[in-house]
C-alpha cells in the first residue's frame, strides 16, 4: 500500500535513525505475521475447513490438493499460504504470477520442489497464458512437458515431478481462467474482518510491539481500519509512534483519534487516496455513472490500483456501487463527502432519499 496512504499526502512520516529504519520495519512486519494457523483471527469457515484438509492429507501421508486463496490485499492470503507449510512440517517455495513470464521462468520451482512442499504463487492471475498452459499437467499429472529444439528437430521431453502442493493468490479471481480455477481442490475467498475480529489482533500485536493500550482505543484503529488486518497492523504502528513521540508511551481512545486525524484516516477508515477517488467521481462526474478507467485517468493512478485497493470496501460499505452503465457514487457516499445528493445527475438513483 502507498505510504501516503498510511500517513496521507502531506504527513510526514515519523523519523527513525536511517541505521535501522529498514531492519526494524521488516522485522516488525514479520514480528506481527501469525507464524502458526492458530495465531490467526478469524475467516473461521476457511479455517476449519484448511485444518479438515491438513489433518487429511497428514493421516493420509498423501501430499495436500491445490489451494486457491482471492479477496482483497491484505485480508491474510499470504499468511495462510506460509502458516499451511509449517503445520504439514514441509519446505516451501514462493513465486509471483507477476514475474512468471514464460514457462521456463516456472521450470526451476517444479523441478526443485519436494515430495508433499508447497509452491505459493502470489497474483497468479498475472501469469502469462503460456505458463498457465504449462502449469496445467504440473497440477493434474506432476508432469511437465519441455520442447527442445525446433522445427523437425524438435523433441518433447516429459519430466516426472514430486507431487506437491500449489497454493495461489489472487485479488482478482474474475481473471483467473476457468481451466485453472478448476485444476485447485479447494477454492476460498477471504472477506474483510468484523471490528471485533481486528481488535483482537490490534491488542495481540500491541503486546508484541510492546505499548499499552485500552480496549476503546483498540476499537477506534479497528473501526478506522477498512476490515483489513495490513490496514489495522499499519494504523497501530503509526498511532504508537506517535504515542511514543508526543504523549506518554499509552495509547488511549484520545490519542489514537488525534494520530488517525493528523494520519488524514477518517471516522470510517477511509484515508486520502479512498476519498479523492470518491471526490472525483462526485465533482468531476456530477456523480457518475462512470468507467473506472477515466476515474484513474483524471486521478493520475493504474485503474488496477482502484479496482484491487479502493473499491472493494467503497463497494462493501455501499458508498459506490457498480452498474453495467459504471460507477455511481451513493447517497450514502455524497453525504460522506459533505454534498447534496440533490446536486448529482443519477447518484442515489436506485435509493430512497
Ligand atoms: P494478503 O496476502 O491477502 O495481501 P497478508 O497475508 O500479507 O495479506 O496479510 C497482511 C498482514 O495482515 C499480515 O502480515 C499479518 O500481520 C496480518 N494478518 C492477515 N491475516 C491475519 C489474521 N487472520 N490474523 C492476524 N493477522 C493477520
Amino acid at each position: 500500500m502507498p505510504r501516503e496512504a498510511i500517513f496521507g499526502p502531506d504527513v510526514e512520516p515519523p523519523e527513525m535513525p536511517p541505521e535501522n529504519k529498514v531492519e526494524l520495519t521488516l522485522d516488525e512486519e514479520r514480528a506481527l505475521r501469525p507464524q502458526r494457523m492458530f495465531e490467526m483471527v478469524g475467516q473461521r469457515d476457511v479455517y476449519d475447513r484448511i485444518e479438515i484438509a491438513i489433518q487429511a492429507a497428514r493421516k493420509r501421508k498423501e501430499p495436500l490438493g491445490h489451494i486457491l486463496f482471492d479477496g482483497p490485499p491484505g485480508l491474510g492470503k499470504t499468511t495462510f499460504a506460509m502458516c499451511i507449510p509449517r503445520e504439514l512440517g514441509v519446505p516451501f517455495q514462493i513465486g509471483n504470477g507477476a514475474t512468471l513470464r514464460a514457462p521456463k521462468d516456472l521450470v526451476p520451482y517444479l523441478t526443485n520442489a519436494e515430495e508433499g512442499s508447497v509452491l505459493f504463487i502470489d497474483e497468479i492471475h498475472r501469469m502469462q497464458k503460456a505458463v498457465e498452459e504449462f502449469l496445467y499437467p504440473a497440477m493434474e499429472d506432476f508432469r511437465i512437458d519441455l520442447t527442445l529444439g525446433e522445427g523437425v528437430n524438435a523433441r518433447t521431453l516429459n519430466i516426472h515431478l514430486k507431487p506437491f502442493t500449489l497454493i495461489g493468490a489472487t485479488t482478482r479471481t474474475g481473471l483467473i481462467s476457468a481451466p485453472l480455477r478448476d485444476r485447485f481442490q479447494m477454492r476460498e475467498h477471504l472477506d474483510f474482518y468484523t471490528n471485533e475480529e481486528l481488535s483482537e489482533i490490534i491488542h495481540r500485536n500491541s503486546d508484541k510491539l510492546n505499548v499499552e493500550i485500552t480496549n476503546e482505543a483498540s476499537h477506534e484503529i479497528a473501526s478506522r481500519s477498512r476490515g483489513t488486518p495490513r490496514l489495522a497492523n499499519n494504523r497501530l504502528r503509526w498511532v504508537r509512534d506517535y504515542t511514543d513521540a508526543r504523549e506518554d508511551g499509552r495509547i488511549t481512545l484520545d490519542i489514537a483519534k488525534k494520530a488517525l486525524e493528523m494520519a488524514g484516516v477518517d471516522i470510517v477508515g477511509l484515508d486520502a487516496q479512498d476519498r479523492k477517488y470518491l471526490d472525483t467521481i462526485l465533482r468531476v462526474f456530477q456523480g457518475g455513472p462512470v468507467g473506472v478507467e477515466a476515474v484513474a485517468h483524471t486521478m493520475n493512478v493504474a485503474a488496477d490500483t482502484l479496482i484491487d485497493e479502493v473499491e472493494p470496501f467503497l463497494l462493501r460499505s455501499e458508498l459506490l456501487v457498480r452498474t453495467p452503465r459504471g460507477r455511481i457514487i451513493t447517497v450514502n457516499g455524497i453525504r460522506h463527502m459533505g454534498g447534496d445528493p440533490r446536486n448529482c445527475l443519477n447518484a442515489g438513483q436506485n435509493f430512497i432519499f
